[in-house]
């Protein structure tokens, strides 16, 4: 048995970047995987495939998540198809990993735009652990990605860095409010991490400035944020609740 071994997994925004390390990783774990998508139907039956070929169970699902009802339309298509797959609706691990960034100062960040990172960052995974909540079985996991962003200051993320701290202000809630169905709650911050949200962090040049703030002297691969939580979602992780997981290699400590 490996350590997710009859669990089953939704992760969103998973057809790219780090979503699409953590759909792997928790497949290769054993786990079952929805793949949620939003617009890259390709990408995400490509992580599909991948995770076939490498003789893992998973399957996409799409949901927009940046408008009012898309989280909750996205659990009531993930449980109808459970139901379809496995005749029940239960499920074990939920990962919030979809996000949107914008890079703007206080000045600069429209009301519109302010609302779009809120609904993404915060709004979509507060109702999607809502609506999920009746299904998750006992000894769940919920996995919230947010950013390091809230640990330092960053001017430029004035409506990013705030949606993320409220999704660990939830995450923090949760773990005491879930705690007596076994149900672990965290998340995990990353740094910066190549993938197409941190055009810096792809960039050969610019990414050597930015592994001069990082301790471990590199940016972050989508790997590095999949194995943190893999771990948080075993059955090893399972004494660790309430928590921000920094995960950026240390940058800027
Ligand atoms: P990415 O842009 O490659 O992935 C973001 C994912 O969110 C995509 O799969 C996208 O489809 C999904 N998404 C965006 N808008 C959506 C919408 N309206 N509806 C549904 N899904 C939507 O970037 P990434 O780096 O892989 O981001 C993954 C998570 O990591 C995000 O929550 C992000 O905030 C966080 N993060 C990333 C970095 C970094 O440097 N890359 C740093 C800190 C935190």
């Amino acid at each position: 048995m490996t350590a997710l071994s009859g669990k089953i997994a939704l992760v969103t925004g998973a057809s790219r970047g780090i979503g699409r390390a953590i759909a792997r990783r928790l497949a290769r774990e054993e786990a079952i995987v929805a793949v949620h998508y939003h617009s890259q139907a390709d990408a995400a039956n490509a992580t599909v495939a991948e995770i076939a070929a490498a003789g893992g169970v998973a399957f996409a699902i799409q949901a927009d998540l940046s408008v009012p009802g898309g989280a909750t339309a996205l659990a009531k298509l993930f449980t109808a198809e459970l139901t379809q797959r496995y005749a029940a609706p239960g499920f074990d691990i939920l990962v919030n990993n979809a996000g949107l960034s914008k890079r703007a100062t206080i000045e600069d960040i429209t009301e519109d735009d302010f609302e779009l990172l809120l609904q993404t960052n915060l709004k979509s995974p507060f109702f999607l652990i809502k609506a999920l909540l009746p299904h998750f079985r006992e000894g769940g996991r919920i996995v919230n990605i947010s950013s390091m962003g809230t640990r330092v200051a960053y001017p430029t993320m004035a409506a990013y860095a705030p949606a993320k701290a409220g999704l660990e202000a939830l995450t923090r809630l949760l773990a005491l409010h879930l705690g007596n169905r076994q149900i672990t709650v965290n998340s995990v911050m990353p740094g910066a991490t190549a993938t197409d949200m941190n055009a810096a962090a792809r960039d050969p040049v610019a990414s050597r400035a930015v592994a001069g703030t990082i301790a471990l002297g590199r940016v972050g691969q989508p790997t590095d944020i999949a194995k943190v939580v893999a771990f948080l979602a075993s059955d090893d992780g399972g004494w660790v609740t309430g928590q921000q997981i920094d995960a950026s290699g240390g940058q800027r400590l």
